[in-house]
């Protein structure tokens, strides 16, 4: 049976010219960077290769790049850095974002460590920028705000230029978690007002375990991993060269066809969204679909029925790679805390499709019969 994969978001299958350039890094290259002779500087090259081929590509500074384990350790490096370096005693979030970002957050606030504001949320997912600006007007204290770019879930899009401007007009600290649009939208670091952005690999068809940290040139924070002086004291551990080259090339394939992959996928999404109206009349979509929303993700909601409780197993059965809430909670089955933010009904099952240059029009076609069948 040919499977169906439109589960984007959660990751993505390694585009064959990423494994390309990371292979000699498996086999022949497989010196240690920190050594001096010459299986290291061939290794170290590599890195500093990648390291200038990224900051180009996001329009940083090369010194701007940390190589990370991915999106999650990222965020953690940035959370607990502004707190214990930066002095920030108070976060501000939003319910919807990752669980790198909630867990951590919530970490510190169980501490005693910093206090917390959830930014309010509008019916459609997005979030209230005039109660961010009035959360950080009343602030007490230096302030991280940390909202993600493009929600894993529900797809919605966050201004970072917008939530940048009001940080920097109340000295507060911003860090956005991007893992959902690195590799996927154009960024240039430079004219965008934000301290530490994350993001990972594997969500733009690169490898697992490879993640970047921006950390803006202005900004210091100490390592959250302590140890060898790798990644210029930000991140010790001997370097995970394979995945760095993985990284870089993928973000260069991902930058080069960045136009037209986002035209094919958004095909696929409008497509999906155009046939769901038409042939689901119980359908509705969780998040601000059709509007500021990442091209990759769409999530909807059927009435729960005996039936569609099992509609994530059927679609499975039927070969359908979907999910129902992040990756990381899926497997838990405790459901999704995005929809649980945004629209909390329990008579209604939601599903996420994401999509990737990968898929096919007709594949969606193919969904929505078995969908019809299944609940
Ligand atoms: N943030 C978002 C929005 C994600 O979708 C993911 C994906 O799992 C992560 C963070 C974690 O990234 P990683 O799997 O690289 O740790």
């Amino acid at each position: 049976m040919e499977r169906i994969y439109f589960d984007n978001a959660a990751t993505t299958q390694m585009d064959p010219r990423v494994t390309e350039a990371m292979l000699p890094y498996l086999q022949s290259f497989y010196g240690n960077p920190s050594s001096i002779y010459s299986y290291g500087r061939e290794t170290r090259l590599a890195i500093e290769q990648a390291r200038k081929t990224t900051a180009k590509l996001l329009g940083a500074h090369p010194a701007e790049i940390f190589f990370t384990s991915g999106g999650t350790e990222s965020s953690n490096t940035v959370i607990l850095g502004a707190v214990r370096d930066l002095g920030c005693t108070h976060v501000i979030t939003s319910q919807i974002e990752h669980h790198a970002t909630l867990h951590t957050v919530e970490y510190l606030a169980h501490r005693g460590e910093v206090t917390v504001g959830l930014v309010t949320l509008l019916p459609d997912g997005h979030i209230d920028y005039n109660n961010l600006e009035e959360q950080l007007q009343e602030a007490d204290g230096k302030t991280l705000v940390s909202l993600m770019h493009a929600n894993n879930e529900i797809g919605n899009i966050t201004d970072i230029h917008r939530i940048g401007e009001l940080c920097k007009k109340y000295g507060a600290y911003f860090h956005s978690d991007a893992v959902q649009t690195v590799g996927h939208f154009e960024f240039n670091l430079r004219e965008t007002p934000v301290h530490f952005i994350s993001a990972s690999a594997h969500k733009f068809h690169g490898p697992k375990g490879a993640g970047l940290l921006y950390i803006n040139e202005n900004v210091r924070i100490q390592p959250y991993i302590h140890g060898g002086g790798q990644e210029r004291n930000m991140r010790a551990g001997t370097e995970n060269v394979y995945g760095i080259v993985g990284f870089a090339k993928a973000l260069e394939i991902a930058n080069e066809e960045l136009e037209k992959d986002r035209l094919f996928v958004q095909q696929i999404k409008t497509h999906m969204i155009q046939q769901l109206k038409q042939r689901v009349s119980t359908v509705l979509f969780n998040g601000d679909a059709e509007g500021e929303s990442n091209y990759t993700v769409l999530n909807i909601s059927v009435p729960k029925s005996e039936k569609s409780e099992m509609l994530l197993m059927n679609l499975d059965m039927s070969g359908i790679c979907a999910s129902g809430g992040s990756a990381c909670t899926s497997g838990a089955q405790q459901g999704s805390h995005v929809i649980r933010a945004v629209n909390p009904d329990p008579n209604r099952i939601p599903v996420r499709f994401s999509f990737s240059k990968y898929n096919q029009l007709n594949e969606v076609d193919y969904v929505i019969d078995r969908l019809l069948e299944f609940i």
